[in-house]
Order: structure tokens, then sequence, then C-alpha cells
């Protein structure tokens, strides 16, 4: 287990996990902090950290990232809620605010709370075979 804490000290989540900052706590662990988002998009929208600080998941040690999902799913189910999502950022592009690796967990009541996902910000293309062949290949070579 990766037990060498990274913190930044100029990072907001990190300021939470030490407790300079405050939060609304709902768990915490040797690895991992959970607390409310301060501005939800439904109740108990929750941000599920590891308490080692990583920019974004490729910054993560893997035993630290094997630690969050569990949490992420334990707290969920806390909720009460059955539906709900679980969101991940990654870059400023990609709607990334905060520069320390977070899971969103967001319980789904209704149609209009929660995350709402549409045409618009899911863009499918339409089925392309050669293409998705060859991504596929690009992709593999990598690993
Ligand atoms: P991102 O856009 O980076 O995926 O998500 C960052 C989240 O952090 C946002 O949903 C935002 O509401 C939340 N957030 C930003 N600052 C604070 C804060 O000071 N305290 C809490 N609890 N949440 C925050
Ligand atoms: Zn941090």
């Amino acid at each position: 287990m990766t037990t060498t804490i990274h913190v930044d000290e100029n990072c907001l989540f990190c300021k939470i996990v030490k407790g300079t900052i405050p939060s609304f706590k709902i768990y915490e662990d040797e690895h991992t902090f959970v607390f409310l988002d301060i501005n939800p998009i439904a109740d108990g929208h929750m941000l599920v950290i590891p308490k080692y600080h990583g920019e974004t998941l490729g910054d993560l040690p893997d035993d630290v990232l094997s630690k969050l999902l569990p949490v992420a799913k334990k707290v969920a189910l806390a909720t009460g809620v059955p539906q709900y999502n679980i969101v991940q950022n990654n870059g400023k592009l990609a709607f990334q605010h905060v520069f320390h690796v977070h899971f969103h967990v967001v319980p789904k009541p209704n149609e209009k709370e929660g995350l709402i996902i549409g045409e618009q910000n899911w863009p499918q293309k339409p089925l392309d075979k050669d293409a998705l062949a060859a991504t596929a290949e690009r992709i593999r070579n990598k690993l």
C-alpha cells in the first residue's frame, strides 16, 4: 500500500481533508474522504476523494485508486436513492474545476434533479466499424 501521503498545501480538497477548510463530512478512513458537494445538483451529491493528492486519475497509484470505488458504492447505497450516477472529470476541457481527483456520487431521484444527459451533451456518432477497428488497434497498442 502507498503509505506516503501526498499533500499539496495549496489544494482546496487537501485542506478539506486536513480540516482547515470545513466540510459536511460523510465518511473517512485511512485512505479516503467523502463530503457533500457545496453546490449539489441533487440532494445527497457527494465527492469521494483520496487523501493522496493527485490532479487527475493518471496521477494516482493503483492501490490508492482501488480504495475509492468500494467507498463510492457504500455511500451511494446509503443515500437510499436506488438510481445514481458516478462522474469523474479529468482536465479543464473535460469539465474538471478542482484539481484533486474526485468521484461525484449523484443521486437521481427523478427526471429533473441530478445528472441530465441529452443529445447535445452526449454527441453520438453513427456506427462506423472501420473507425472503431482503427481506434481499438491504436489504444491496444499503447497499453
Ligand atoms: P469538478 O467540476 O472539478 O468535477 O467538480 C468540483 C466540485 O467541487 C463542484 O461540483 C463544486 O461544487 C465542488 N466544490 C468546489 N469548491 C468546494 C468547496 O469548497 N467545498 C465543497 N464541499 N465542494 C466544493
Ligand atoms: Zn489535493
